[in-house]
């Protein structure tokens, strides 16, 4: 049976081509080594948000990892408004990588490897499905450690997820729908592709370390200042998320959704609470705000 692919369009080896024919070498190490970085951005009624931001944080993960983007960063930004143009896509996800590439003699020495660059535009995904979002995501906390900071730089957006599809699979034979990773001290850490934020008495905390410095994490800051609310980064004991008033998790896929439980622990002030509500509006509204978007042309 042929694999089913999402409508969208790829730029690979520099052609645009629908999603079933992007393809990579099994010997890029992207594939073979999980070496590789990459970044999201959504686009939303034809404009993408907070393009720079994630341009800046992608070019970053690419100079920690010692890798060079074979263009500039306006040929970047060609490629990927071309992708969402092509793919006719009013809401999008849009997908930038650079993987270390294949090296020709197929040597162990990453230097020697050739990068590989491919984007691709394909419908806006959510992290939370249309009914988790209106009543709030149930969410499982596994024992499971997310990959700490001292291994793997969580702020290189990178592949490594089987601590976070081992904790998935725990989640769902929890009966839960997605899952939460901590650190190595009960401290909350983050989900597959996701931030977590909780709110106590009127001030909002997100983890401060071991996580991906998410955009959509850095929007919420943001809005939440100009809203007059307190909130900061600073670890995230367990327990404290168990006694916060209200959760929501943060993500490009989805922006702000509420979480309605972890575990047997509901949140008092429901889900989704007063400041998640508020901010989620506050998230949407700013989509059609000239400063933080940009139109796919
Ligand atoms: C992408 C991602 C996030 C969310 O980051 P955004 O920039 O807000 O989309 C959080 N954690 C991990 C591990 C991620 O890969």
């Amino acid at each position: 049976m042929q694999p089913a692919f999402p409508p969208g369009i790829a730029y690979i080896d520099g052609n645009y081509v629908p999603m079933s024919e992007a393809k990579i070498s099994v010997l890029d190490w992207g594939f073979l080594r999980s070496d590789a970085t990459y970044d999201v951005v959504h686009v939303w009624q034809g404009r993408f948000f907070r393009l720079d931001k994630h341009i800046e944080r992608f070019e970053a993960s690419i100079e920690k990892l010692r890798m060079q983007l074979p263009f500039e960063r306006t040929r970047l930004e060609e490629i990927l408004s071309e992708c969402v143009r092509r793919a006719e896509l009013d809401d999008a996800y849009v997908e930038m990588v650079l993987t270390r590439g294949v090296s020709p003699t197929f040597s162990r020495d990453p230097r020697d490897a050739i990068p590989t660059f491919i984007a691709f535009a394909i419908p806006f995904g959510w992290v939370a499905n249309e009914d988790q979002r209106r009543r709030g995501i149930d969410l499982h906390l596994a024992d499971v450690q997310r990959i700490p900071p001292s291994a793997v730089d969580p702020t290189v957006k990178n592949y490594h997820w089987l601590d976070l599809v081992t904790g998935l699979y725990q989640a769902y034979d929890a009966g839960a729908e997605n899952v939460l990773l901590q650190d190595n001290a009960g401290n909350v850490a983050e989900g597959p592709g996701f931030n977590l934020f909780a709110v106590k008495d009127g001030r909002v905390t997100t983890p401060a370390s071991g996580v991906l410095h998410g955009i959509t994490r850095a929007t919420a800051l943001e809005l939440l200042a100009e809203m007059g609310i307190s909130a900061h980064a600073a670890p995230l004991p367990i327990d404290a998320l168990l006694q916060a008033d209200e959760a929501f998790i943060t993500s490009t896929a989805g922006g702000i959704m509420a979480v309605r439980a972890v575990d047997a622990h509901t949140f008092p002030a429901g889900a989704p609470g007063a400041v998640t509500e508020r901010l989620t509006a506050l998230y949407w509204d700013k989509h059609q705000d000239p400063d933080w978007t940009t139109s796919v042309g």
